[in-house]
């Protein structure tokens, strides 16, 4: 009876590790088919880029609820009204960086923290700057559990960037500004790249790509896009 009943919780036990490796195994399948179908069939190319998008648990950046849906082709809610981006659009923006590893790049908006930890893989540091402290908070620790040391997260206004930092290689916007903050184009290296949704005018946002050229600046339009707005200084100008 003993021995039954031993045998009876042993497979058990194995039933439910082997489980969670088949979800795994789930999640790594749906990771392929979302670089495959939804990244690479529009046209995102940087092989590094697709790389960090198969290789980064995007599941694990979304609430438990919801991880089933993390690989479909959509935004999702990760509380606190704000969403962590479509994935292609993650990949897209990142690609246009133009990363080859040795940058140092200001993230603007760290939500989940997913666009960080795909930037980790792509270059030397990130830093990352989240005005909600809740977000900013579980940002951090998940980012720390899954063993980031090169990403660096601060909760405030990301208006201001973080000038002890600088200056950066590349600035990543991820909420719509009507403009680009004075203090992040100082903080930019010449011929540095800014990737943001810009909202020149109101309700309508266009992922632009803005090259720093000595005390002139490229402007690149790239797609329309829909982002939650930046808040906090920014507003006081609109
Ligand atoms: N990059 C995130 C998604 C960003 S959603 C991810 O990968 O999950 C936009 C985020 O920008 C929100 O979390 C919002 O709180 C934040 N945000 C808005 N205004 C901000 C500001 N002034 N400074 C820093 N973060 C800001």
């Amino acid at each position: 009876m003993k021995v039954l009943s031993l045998l009876l919780s042993f497979s058990l036990f194995l039933t439910c590790g082997g489980k969670k490796v088949k979800k795994e195994n789930d999640y790594t399948k749906l990771r392929e088919i979302m670089v495959k179908e939804q990244i690479e069939r529009r046209g995102v190319k940087d092989k590094r880029v697709l790389e960090a998008m198969r290789k980064v648990p995007r599941h694990l950046f979304v609430p438990e609820d919801l991880r089933d849906e993390a690989y479909n082709d959509y935004p999702l809610p990760i509380g606190e009204e704000q969403t962590i981006s479509q994935p292609y659009i993650v990949a897209l923006m990142t690609e246009l960086l133009g990363l080859k590893g040795k940058e140092k790049v200001l993230e603007i908006g760290t939500g989940s923290g997913y666009q960080a930890a795909i930037l980790a893989h792509l270059c030397k540091e990130v830093y990352t700057i989240e005005i909600i402290e809740s977000l900013a908070r579980s940002a951090q620790e998940r980012l720390k559990k899954m063993g980031y040391e090169n990403i660096f997260v601060r909760w405030g206004d990301g208006f201001e960037g973080w000038p002890e930092y600088a200056p950066f290689d590349a600035i990543i916007i991820t909420c719509a500004v009507p403009e680009v903050p004075p203090p992040l184009l100082e903080q930019l290296k010449d011929g540095g790249k800014i990737c943001a949704p810009y909202e020149r005018t109101p309700g309508v946002q266009i992922l632009t790509l803005f090259i720093k050229k000595g005390a002139k600046i490229d402007t690149n339009y790239i797609d329309y896009v829909r982002f939650v707005p930046m808040r906090g200084k920014i507003e006081e100008g609109r």
